[in-house]
């Protein structure tokens, strides 16, 4: 008799320790990936799987400009007849008056940016938009005369070769402030705006594409003014993570 309670024990605790195992896992990654870890790890990994092609120079040409993720960097190019096709104004304050293409944003981005600048108002912040969407074309001619003023080898290092500026994508915005008379420069980093941004920028689907501690994975100097548009939930976990978007979709270079 006694055995046999003994028996009943185990088993009830072993019934008991088995159910808090399992409910462990689901709590912690959820039905789905529970029963297929390994696919989940592949989709990670394979985010960028296909995403380009090789030109006949041997460039990598992105194959997906339109997608909100695109990674666009200093191996990986734009199409040069790329352009979005859903461009409009957001709804807030810019450092100049003129309708010119740098006004502009892909949709989605434009209607975040403005619920950003709003947010930044609630919190007595006043944020300029800068500079937006920049064609091929436009990119290609800054680059041209920087390398007309220096030399190629100069150029490169300053301004993005023509394909490689996320501008291009209607996804990236600069911003600036009163303080910084409305110039793009490093110390914004440092102004209460500067900082909101870095703080509130995910909230609305933006993140700061070229930070500080990142430079050696973007292979740009730090940009506290420059946001790009990813979407709420890559904005969340790249901005919890503390990561670069080229972290987030597993680039290697
Ligand atoms: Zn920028």
């Amino acid at each position: 008799m006694k055995k046999a309670l003994k028996q009943f024990a185990i088993f009830v605790v072993m019934g008991i320790a088995i159910n808090m195992i399992v409910k462990s896992s689901f709590s912690k990654r959820g039905l789905d990936n529970l029963n297929q870890p390994k696919q989940e790890t592949i989709q990670e990994e394979n985010m960028l799987k296909d995403t380009t092609f090789k030109d006949e120079e041997g460039r990598n040409i992105i194959k997906n400009p339109d997608d909100i993720l695109v990674l666009v960097n200093k191996e990986r190019n734009l199409p040069s007849d790329y352009e979005p096709e859903d461009l409009t104004i957001p709804e807030v304050p810019f450092s100049f008056d003129e309708d010119l293409e740098k006004r502009y944003l892909r949709k989605e981005a434009a209607e975040k940016l403005s619920l950003l600048f709003q947010g930044a108002k609630e919190d007595d912040l006043e944020l300029f938009a800068v500079s937006g969407y920049r064609s091929f074309n436009t990119q290609e001619s800054i680059f041209n005369n920087k390398v007309s003023q220096s030399s190629l080898e100069e150029a490169e290092k300053l301004v993005a070769t023509p394909g490689q500026s996320e501008h291009q994508t209607g996804l990236a915005i600069d911003v600036s402030s009163r303080e910084m008379n409305l110039l793009l420069e490093e110390d914004f980093g440092q102004t209460e705006e500067g900082i909101w941004l870095q703080e509130n920028s995910h909230k609305y689907g933006f993140i700061i594409r070229y930070p500080e501690d990142k430079v050696h994975i973007t292979l740009y100097n730090y940009e506290p003014w420059h946001l790009r548009y990813v979407g709420e939930n890559a904005a969340k976990e790249i901005y919890e993570n503390s990561s670069s978007l080229e972290e987030y979709l597993g680039f290697k270079q």
